[in-house]
């Protein structure tokens, strides 16, 4: 059966306002940095790069723990990793993808083209990517290591993506079934539970008429089993579930 664990790479004191929507209130909040591991038959899954510790010190990201000891307690190498599936172009999902010599990275047609395009030209949204990582992606489609997929697709046995737009317009998440039942890799179609309950998205969205249908779309493909959707920075996903390691836990 499928298993799922979340890693954690770090996290950041960040302020309140700008992580609900139009939200008044003053102070700041905790921002965990997650990736994600799927072990499925044909091998592990990676959902996202996560990135590396000078962007870590770059962005001001506290208590940075190395990306191979986090997946080495899910029994995974990077050099292993043949499969890593690109949830959006962030800097904090993809900056990170040199760890991952051998991968293939499935990413949406959509995703590619706005941060070759507009993601790319506009400082409102390329304030969120890695310039150098963005500017990384030709090459890589040149090498054939970037496998450009369109809409939902199916990915494995028990394993789905949906396209999830609004945060960005390629956003793209994972259904899988495990033992415990259907963990959604929710990712940023909503950062903290906080956004889900009151259909507020982050500052930081391209599209927010897509991103609270989005978030329609996740409740709705959740609803058999709640606890296990995952939020994209909520650091209470860490106390939710079983530790295996620090910063490591497992879902189903
Ligand atoms: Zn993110």
């Amino acid at each position: 059966m499928n298993q799922v664990f979340v890693l954690c790479v770090g996290e950041k004191s960040v302020p309140r306002s700008q992580f609900l929507y139009r939200d008044p209130s003053p102070g700041n909040i905790v921002i965990a940095f997650y990736f994600w591991v799927v072990l499925c038959e044909s091998g592990p899954i990676v959902v996202d790069c996560s990135f590396g510790p000078e962007e870590a010190s770059r962005r001001g990201v506290a208590r940075y723990r190395d990306r191979r000891e986090l997946l080495a307690a899910c029994g995974v190498t990077p050099e292993d990793v043949k499969t890593v599936f690109v949830t959006h172009l962030h800097y904090d999902h993809w900056a990170g993808h040199g760890l991952f010599p051998n991968a293939t990275y499935f990413i949406q047609q959509r995703e590619i083209a706005f941060w070759q395009g507009p993601g790319r030209a506009f400082p409102l949204f390329s304030a969120s990517a890695d310039l150098a990582a963005i500017g990384a992606l030709e090459p890589l489609r040149k090498a054939g290591r970037v496998k450009v997929v369109d809409l939902d697709w199916s990915v494995a046995p028990g394993i789905d993506a949906r396209l999830m737009p609004g945060h960005t317009p390629g956003l793209q998440i994972l259904r899988v079934e495990t033992a415990n039942g259907t963990a959604l890799i929710a990712n940023d179609t909503f950062h903290f539970y906080e956004n889900l309950a009151e259909r507020k998205p982050v500052q930081v969205t391209v599209d927010m008429l897509e991103a609270v249908r989005s978030m329609d779309a996740i409740e709705k493909l959740g609803a058999k089993n709640p606890e296990l959707v995952l939020a994209g920075h909520d650091p209470v996903v860490m106390d939710r579930f079983p530790a295996i390691a620090p910063g490591v836990v497992r879902v189903g």
